[in-house]
């Protein structure tokens, strides 16, 4: 025993030597808007970014570089404005320097760039990744690129949750908000956030309403259908607090956008920048049942998603970051079903969720060698899946401290399956008991097939 807890001593010293978590890019700057004229100008300062050899940096393929600059003021070659590379919605620059081949840590860049205005016109099509612009609001949502977005080639890794402190200046409107950020009315507005969010911009003419600092965004909502909504949130992010001790920090925001292209009536067109949620056409009686609760649907989405306050952005490093990052908040999803719709639905979506993955083979966890191997059926169903099992097996109290313990981890190092093993044995798992459920659902090669018999045998 005392030779184990050496063992497991060391590896964690080597962990904290060589597995701590990556830099965190913080974005600092100016943003002016016009809203009538669709014009940006943007000047950024982006610091602490990580030493990256095989990059590039994302810029809308509608803005035009002024330019770069290094820390101390001088202009820094680029490559990317003859001839360059189209990534996404992006043109990727990368700087040309002859001493060093990685990023450096800081840059300036300063920018314009000009959008179509939609008034009484449309385009063909609209989404996420298109900085809308409609005669009452501007959507640019991280996946625009409006502002710049780090690309990690080796990885195949787009960094862009950024600690930020932004002055935005909207012309023509009266309300700016950045995710992460209360909304702001007026014209020129500061946002300050320290923790890492994707850059979500929503700036135009609308309105908005507050509740213990969840907001809606731009609608016509009355006070008691707002109270309703309000209520359901409140109560999903007092599940989650309750179960994982910790409390829920993240405010919650609700958009109602209007998209650029033309839409059947009735529709509704949605996407979500955790921790803000767009939807078009926002219809709340949609969501919610003859007593004002959410949908059960609706509870098991929103349950995911707001799990991302705690397995968020603080998880995402290491080979097996999908599984950290999506299969806990989509474990913690399973415990709001359970709690707010109770165990029958619970077992309903177990079941289905089985039949998702019957015909699918996947590779054990520990020998998952990088990020990409943990694909959607594996991180959103099967590993949730395995966490339910251990769940089952050890009991809701023992995993809710062991999540807890992850967490704790998660603060100063890349979390590997190691952590899981110490998180378990401290708090009161036998080590005998771990490895054996290791053995059987997390090891084997028919671990998956163990999992969904585990999981028939107790809800089934
Ligand atoms: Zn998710």
């Amino acid at each position: 025993m005392k030779k184990n807890n050496f063992a497991i001593f060391a590896f964690i010293c080597a962990l904290l030597c060589f597995n701590t978590v990556p830099a965190q890019i913080h974005i600092e700057g100016n943003v002016e808007i016009n809203m009538n004229s669709g014009l940006f100008s943007c000047n950024f300062n982006l610091a602490n970014i990580p030493k990256l050899s095989d990059y590039s940096i994302l810029l809308n393929k509608g803005m035009n570089v002024k330019y770069f600059k290094d820390s101390e003021n001088e202009l820094i070659n680029y490559e990317g404005y003859y001839n360059g590379k189209i990534k996404g919605e992006a043109i990727a620059y990368t700087f040309k320097n002859d001493s060093t081949s990685t990023i450096p840590s800081k840059f300036n860049v300063t920018y314009r760039g000009a959008f179509p205005v939609y008034s009484n016109d449309f385009n063909k099509f609209d989404y996420k990744g298109m900085i809308a612009i409609n005669n009452q609001t501007l959507r640019a949502s991280e996946q625009t690129k409006w502002y710049p977005v780090i690309y990690d080639a080796a990885n195949d890794r787009i960094l862009n949750s950024y600690t930020y402190d932004l002055t935005i200046t909207i012309k023509g409107g009266n309300t700016i908000f950045v995710n992460g950020n209360a909304p702001k009315k007026g014209e020129t507005s500061r946002f300050v956030s320290r923790k890492a969010h994707p850059l979500l911009l929503f700036a135009g003419t609308y309105s908005f309403i507050e509740s213990n600092g969840d907001y809606i965004l731009n609608t016509d909502v009355s006070k008691e259908t707002s109270e309703k909504v309000f209520n359901n949130t409140a109560n999903i992010k007092s599940i989650l607090s309750k179960n994982l001790g910790l409390e829920f920090t993240d405010k919650i925001y609700l958009i109602n956008h209007k998209a650029i292209n033309k839409r059947r009536e009735g529709s509704s067109w949605g996407f979500n920048t955790y921790p803000t949620f767009a939807f078009t056409g926002l219809n709340f009686d949609k969501l919610l049942d003859d007593n004002g609760n959410f949908l059960n649907d609706y509870y098991r989405y929103f349950g995911h998603e707001f799990g991302h306050n705690y397995f968020g952005n603080n998880v995402m490093s290491g080979k097996l970051s999908w599984f950290w990052l999506e299969s806990f908040a989509e474990y913690l999803s399973y415990n709001v079903a359970e709690d707010l719709c109770g165990k029958e639905f619970l077992k309903q979506v177990l079941l289905k969720q089985i039949k998702n993955i019957e015909n699918d083979s996947f590779i054990p966890l520990n020998k998952i060698e990088n990020r990409d191997e943990i694909d959607e059926k594996y991180r959103y169903i099967l590993a949730p899946l395995m966490l339910k099992c251990f769940e089952d097996r050890f009991g809701r109290n023992k995993m809710n401290l062991t999540l807890k313990s992850l967490l704790e981890f998660a603060k100063s190092e890349t979390l590997t399956l190691m952590h899981w093993k110490e998180s378990a044995i401290k708090n009161g798992i036998k080590e005998e008991a771990f490895e054996k459920f290791e053995k059987e659902f997390v090891e084997n090669p028919e671990f998956k097939q163990n999992i969904i018999d585990e999981i028939r045998k107790k809800h089934g």
